[in-house]
């Protein structure tokens, strides 16, 4: 599949920051009558050790800057291993050598935290189920289990990752794939039941060799698989390492153009991905030509986990700013706020009809379970 990333080093990005005329007043965000900068579509309320801030705390930096915003923790807790680490209590993947393992308790926090807002603030965040383990045929009965106990609160599910940076491979228990089954019945359940899912996959190894396979060709397949659910690429597939493959544009404008993928669609969130866009005049023409393109398809958000002050939940933002100025107004709304509106709005209106069919009523075995009758011993 490097074929897709043929010569040109591409290089997303930019450097030049600075003194965009149209950036100090980021003007581009009084558009259409919003007064607000954006909605965010990736968002963190907790950490690797499921600790963070409030959705109180979060509503106070989200002020009058950000209009809506996601609401999820992380599905996985980095455990405090006194034999690896002693007295050093890690707080990030990175800290230890002990495992990570999956942590559904997550959901019923993330729940309770939004059920402890008034309605009108309810309404600015479209929380999400993440505390699943995607290599379980079971993921699926658990995304239906928190639906049921907290009906009236999720929009979606994510961020979870099958392929990510250093992280994969820390996991107890199986290593995710992307052609596990379990990862189809997910989602199956997505799209019966209009769940938004945003999905972590890099799009290749961290330090790939040339010519060797990466995740492509199995996620295109995954995606294909399922033309009903409505999927959101996290981060356009980067990371801190994955850096943009070149003629990594174009491989995009395949996915963009292709209509079997018409239900896909793209996050820029992260100040890791920021970096590749605004690297230079090159990567930055490169990318907002795309964006002007197809601006349906990409949402920002700010991957932001926990964040201490409303400078530090801004910054990834203001770190788009170059791209903001050269995006049209139009798209520029469509890729801040627009986007978000009709994704979110659209899956938080399915799954509310969903629930009045389903909570409290009897229910079909899931497919594939020893209750559904169809052991295959
Ligand atoms: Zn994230």
């Amino acid at each position: 599949m490097k074929k897709f990333f043929l010569s040109t080093c591409f290089i997303w990005l930019i450097c030049a920051v600075a003194a965009h005329p149209l950036l100090a007043q980021s003007g581009s965000g009084k558009q259409q009558g919003n007064p607000y900068l954006f909605n965010d579509s990736h968002f963190h309320l907790t950490n690797y050790i499921q600790e963070g801030i409030t959705v109180n705390d979060l509503l106070e930096l989200m002020g009058d800057k950000i209009h809506r915003s996601t609401l999820f923790g992380i599905p996985l807790q980095q455990q405090w291993s006194y034999r690896v680490t002693e007295e050093f209590a890690p707080q990030y993947y990175l800290d230890s050598d002990a495992p990570l393992y999956y942590y559904s308790f997550t959901d019923a926090y993330i729940a309770m935290q939004y059920l402890s807002l008034n309605e009108t603030d309810r309404a600015r965040f479209d929380p999400m189920i993440t505390g699943f383990n995607p290599t379980d045929m079971y993921a699926a009965a658990h995304i239906r289990r928190v639906l049921e106990t907290f009906p009236g609160v999720f929009s979606g599910i994510g961020e979870f990752s099958i392929h990510k940076e250093f992280v994969s491979s820390k996991i107890s228990g199986d290593v995710a794939s992307l052609t596990d089954p379990a990862l189809d019945s997910i989602f199956a359940f997505c799209a019966e039941v209009g769940l938004q899912i945003i999905l972590h996959n890099d799009v290749d190894d961290p330090f790939p060799k040339a010519n060797t396979p990466n995740y492509t060709t199995e996620l295109i397949n995954l995606f294909k698989r399922h033309p009903d659910a409505s999927v959101i690429w996290a981060h356009c597939g980067l990371g801190r390492i994955v850096s943009p493959p070149s003629e990594y544009t174009k491989f995009l404008e395949s996915l963009l153009a292709d209509p079997e993928l018409q239900h896909v669609n793209f996050d820029i969130s992260w100040d890791e991905v920021a970096k590749y866009v605004v690297h230079d005049e090159s990567s930055l023409t490169n990318s907002a030509d795309l964006f002007n393109k197809y601006p349906d398809r990409f949402l920002f958000g700010t991957d932001n986990v926990a964040p201490a002050t409303q400078e530090k939940h801004l910054h990834v933002y203001e770190l788009y700013e170059p791209l903001w100025a050269v995006l049209t107004p139009e798209n520029s709304y469509k890729i801040r706020l627009g986007n978000y509106e009709r994704l979110f709005d659209a899956a938080a209106a399915k799954v509310r009809a969903w629930e009045k069919e389903n909570v409290g009523k009897p229910k079909k075995a899931p497919a594939h379970t020893p209750a559904s009758g169809i052991r295959k011993h």
